[in-house]
């Protein structure tokens, strides 16, 4: 070991890959390592999208660590607080916690040829060196806003799905959506049942799937802890099922994505009647291009009187609400931005210099 640095390893971040990481090199006699994270708690993703009907996409029996399982997940599909749990519980089990300091930022890494470590430069003013940095800062961490004119002066609550505003009391009131990704379909829904209304603008409509989601009854929770084998063998179904369909969308043609498509166009059949809004909503791209969303209130929540979609685009935001590309005024109380992440930042823009001083992020 190198006795001149603070750390052997520095990671960045603590929401799955951060933490799954700090568990595997303490399995493997590491310990001197320093988890580094901005917020005040573990979770990531978990932690930060609070958002109303925010939950996994990905059956909770894999969305798991394969080295912690969990037998008693309440549904099929997780939702947000209960992965968080997850992880704040797996977290303190192998007693990752004391190695974390909380509240503190990378704010830049480089690179030392001479000694071969990292002089790491945190918001704390502090600069430990470290002979490996690990970044697990996530692909979805910052959210994107788009540069929308105006969106400054608008008088009413405006904020981000990833940064919900649990303070705005959106009951009755009339509420732009702006976005229709992974994210505006899930909480779309829940806002809609108490708006007075909800204008929801769309640049492009995602391919939707009904979502296989149930409760997780006792008797199979039962067979899940007594029974290991029984949830490997569960998991394992779950990892191929999810791997087959992914290679049916990687080819041009395949029975998967023609099934899909079939699917997921008789899924918005089957919920809206109305013939415009039927073709606002089928995606004019394939099946798989983008990522594809499973949900069963999405579509109903679309149909409802009280929720219109705009696909006309925006011009610009005023200070009571939203103007479309047609000129249209549409007069809002509450502005939400279902905008997604700044994803073409894979080190979200931190100074990281490598060898010679060149800056990873445009290499
Ligand atoms: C709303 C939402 C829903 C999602 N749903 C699904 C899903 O259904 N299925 C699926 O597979 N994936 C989903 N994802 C993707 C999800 O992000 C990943 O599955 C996974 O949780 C990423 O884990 P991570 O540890 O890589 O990153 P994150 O969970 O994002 O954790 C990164 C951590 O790094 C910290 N950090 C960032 N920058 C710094 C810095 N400079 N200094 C210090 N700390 C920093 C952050 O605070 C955060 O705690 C979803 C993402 C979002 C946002």
């Amino acid at each position: 070991m190198n006795t001149d640095v603070d750390y052997e390893v520095v990671i960045i971040g603590t929401g799955f890959a951060g933490i799954g990481m700090a568990i595997k090199l303490q399995q493997a006699g590491i310990h001197s390592f320093k988890l580094i994270e901005r917020s005040d708690e573990v979770g990531g993703t978990w932690r930060d999208n609070t958002y109303p009907g925010c939950e996994c996409d990905v059956q909770s029996h894999l969305y798991s660590f394969s080295f912690e399982p969990k037998a008693d997940w309440s549904k099929k599909y997780s939702s947000w607080n209960e992965i968080r749990d997850y992880i704040i519980s797996v977290t303190d089990k192998h007693n990752i916690r004391e190695k974390i300091q909380f509240n503190t930022r990378l704010d830049g890494a480089s690179f030392d040829e001479a000694s071969g470590t990292w002089q790491v430069k945190l918001s704390d003013g502090t600069k430990p060196r470290a002979r490996f940095v690990i970044t697990a800062v996530g692909p979805l961490s910052n959210p994107a806003i788009p540069e929308i004119s105006g969106k400054e002066n608008f008088n009413g609550p405006i904020f981000h799905s990833a940064t919900w505003d649990h303070s705005a009391d959106l009951k009755g009131k009339k509420i732009a959506v702006i976005g229709t990704g992974a994210s505006s379909i899930q909480f779309v829904p829940r806002i809609a049942e108490s708006a007075e209304n909800v204008e929801l603008f769309q640049r492009s409509a995602p391919w939707i799937l009904p979502k296989p989601d149930r409760k997780i009854y006792g008797i199979e929770k039962a067979l899940y802890k007594y029974l290991p084998g029984w949830r490997l063998a569960h998991r394992a179904s779950l990892y191929w099922a999810n791997e087959i369909s992914l290679r049916g969308f990687l080819k041009e043609k395949s029975f998967i994505r023609a099934f899909a498509e079939w699917a997921a166009t008789k899924h918005i059949h089957h919920h809206i009647k109305d013939e415009t809004l039927r073709k606002k909503l089928t995606p004019d791209f394939r099946f798989g291009c983008k990522r594809a969303l499973l949900s069963n209130e999405y579509y109903p929540a679309l149909a409802r009187e009280n929720v219109d979609v705009i696909d006309a685009g925006i011009e610009r935001i005023t200070e009571t609400g939203i103007i479309d590309k047609n000129g249209q005024a549409h007069d809002v109380d509450v502005i939400i931005w279902g905008t997604g992440f700044k994803v073409d930042e894979p080190l979200m823009g931190i100074d990281i210099a490598g060898i010679d001083g060149q800056d990873l992020n445009t290499v």
